[in-house]
């Protein structure tokens, strides 16, 4: 009987050493196939460079080097003198003959090579093995400009000579990566600089372009960049932002675009006798970046640290646009108009500047570097486009036209309570005139819709009779409300029937 049960015991035991087993192949299956590939904890690198890594608890990965280094350094440690200290050969003959001093060679390496693994945010995607001279763009993937442009017209109002600039910059810029001509003419990537009031569309422009042409896209803000060393992000740290966006996979990364926002707030400062540290400084910073260097980013962090492992990002196909309000421009621009044409006519042109509402895009270059940029960085932004101001024929249009535009969103949430939302001409003028008045551009539109949409979207689904509400120019100025149609006869009796 007490046989049978050791037999049992003993089968027991085999089945688990047999699943354990099986399971650890399984999970070194995975690891194999898996996109992500593992980086070392103490040298960073990644198991592409370092060879297969041993699994550590706690989901940290060590290669091959870097734990025989570990070991070699603690199996030589002297325990302070124990092994040679003749009051302790005693205890450590007694402790050798049961099986050993408790170093580390107790663990058996070959077992922790295998499951765990550190999580896959600060995992970096496996290169692929592309072919020698392939790019990795194909060069008919690439949507021609017109084509580019006229998918940005669906969503972007108005700025035609911003989508065209764009369009063809963007074209000639992934021609060029996926062409592989890069190298010869690496001055003329076609970094953007991108000038234009506040709300005008600046940031959506881009984040549509890269929905389109689906690159991974990183947002930065100028204001919160510091030369490295400084408090702030440094300015490696927009990259390791744009492979995040790449979910770790360096290639994809390398083929993104970056925005810069603000760009106008690290102009050089003027009169300061402190050291520039968000300022000029930032610009220089951006130079290699902008033209094209190797850098090495913290991978799933802001920052780096003995904890992150780093990538190497190459720069030099990412497309980098910089935008900015840049206030005060005008002033420059209408200052040198003035001073060019012939004195005695001063007083005539400053009121015909004045009153030209498109001053801004008779911007030099000359201009710029006046405004506080410095000539290298903006060489290395060879295409300057600006955008206008929006009037208020294009908030109108802003609210009704696009593919997403914010009327379409709430009608469409109306629709669900079989509600019909409608907005007079006259409504949606009242309605862009108030978000001229607040001179934050199109930002404006949606907190005022949102301001007197909240009534109705609390007071509608009260009443199952109302079939129909029309907003008013009365209603936006307060002076009167929207207009409740009520739902003819048949509706309700079709819908009881549906929720029969
Ligand atoms: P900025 O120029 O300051 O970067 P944004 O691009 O962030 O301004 O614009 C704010 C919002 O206004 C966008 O999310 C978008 O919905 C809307 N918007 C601005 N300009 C336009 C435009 N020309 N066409 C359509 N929507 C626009």
């Amino acid at each position: 009987m007490s046989d049978n049960i050791n037999e049992n015991e003993d089968i027991n035991s085999e089945d688990k050493d047999r699943d354990t087993k099986e399971k650890k192949i399984i999970s070194e299956e995975e690891n194999r196939n898996s996109e992500y590939e593992d980086v070392c904890f103490v040298c960073r690198r990644p198991e592409s460079k370092a060879g297969k890594m041993f699994k550590l608890p706690n989901n940290i990965c060590v290669c091959n080097d870097c734990m025989h280094k570990t070991m070699e350094a603690v199996s030589q440690f002297d325990y302070q003198g124990m092994l040679h200290d003749p009051r302790f050969q005693n205890e450590l003959d007694q402790l050798t003959k049961q099986g050993g001093i408790p170093n580390i060679s107790f663990v058996n390496l070959a077992d922790l090579q295998g499951d765990g693994g550190i999580p896959n945010k600060q995992k970096l995607k496996r290169k692929k093995k592309q072919e020698e001279g392939q790019p990795a763009l194909n060069i008919k993937d690439i949507p021609a400009p017109h084509k580019i442009k006229a998918s940005l017209d669906e969503y972007v109002v108005g700025q035609e000579h911003a989508k065209k600039v764009i369009s063809v910059a963007v074209y000639n810029h992934y021609k060029r990566v996926a062409t592989n001509t890069m190298d010869e003419i690496e001055i003329e990537k076609s970094n953007m600089l991108m000038i234009g009031p506040t709300g005008c569309g600046k940031t959506y422009l881009v984040k549509t372009l890269a929905r389109l042409l689906d690159v991974p896209l990183a947002i930065a803000d100028a204001t919160s960049l510091t030369e490295a060393g400084y408090i702030g992000d440094d300015i490696e740290s927009v990259v390791s932002k744009l492979l995040a966006a790449a979910d770790n996979d360096v290639e994809k990364a390398e083929r993104g675009i970056i925005f810069i926002d603000e760009i106008d707030k690290i102009a050089k400062k003027k009169n300061t006798n402190t050291r520039d540290v968000s300022g000029e400084s930032v610009q220089q910073g951006m130079l290699k970046l902008l033209e094209g260097a190797e850098v090495e980013v913290p991978v799933g962090a802001n920052s780096k640290n003995a904890m992150v492992p780093l990538a190497t990002v190459n720069t030099r196909n990412i497309l980098f646009i910089c935008g900015g309000a840049f206030p005060d421009l005008e002033e420059i621009i209408k200052e040198r108009l003035t001073k060019t044409a012939s004195i005695g006519f001063n007083s005539e042109l400053k009121d015909k500047y004045d009153k030209d509402k498109n001053i801004l895009s008779k911007v030099t270059v000359e201009d710029i570097r006046k405004f506080g940029m410095i000539p290298e960085f903006i060489g290395r932004l060879p295409v300057i486009f600006t955008l206008e101001g929006l009037t208020r024929e294009m908030m109108v249009k802003i609210l009704k036209e696009p593919k997403n535009a914010i009327l379409k969103q709430y009608q469409k949430l109306l629709e669900l309570d079989e509600v019909r939302l409608e907005f007079t001409d006259e409504a949606l003028e009242a309605i862009a005139e108030k978000a001229l008045k607040r001179e934050t551009g199109a930002r404006a539109l949606r907190s005022i819709i949102e301001e007197f949409m909240l009534d109705i979207m609390y007071e509608i689904p009260k009443d199952d009779n109302i079939g129909k509400v029309t907003i008013t120019r009365e209603y936006i100025e307060g002076t009167g409300g929207p207009v409740i149609d009520i739902r003819n006869s048949q509706l309700p009796e079709v819908r009881n029937d549906a929720e029969r």
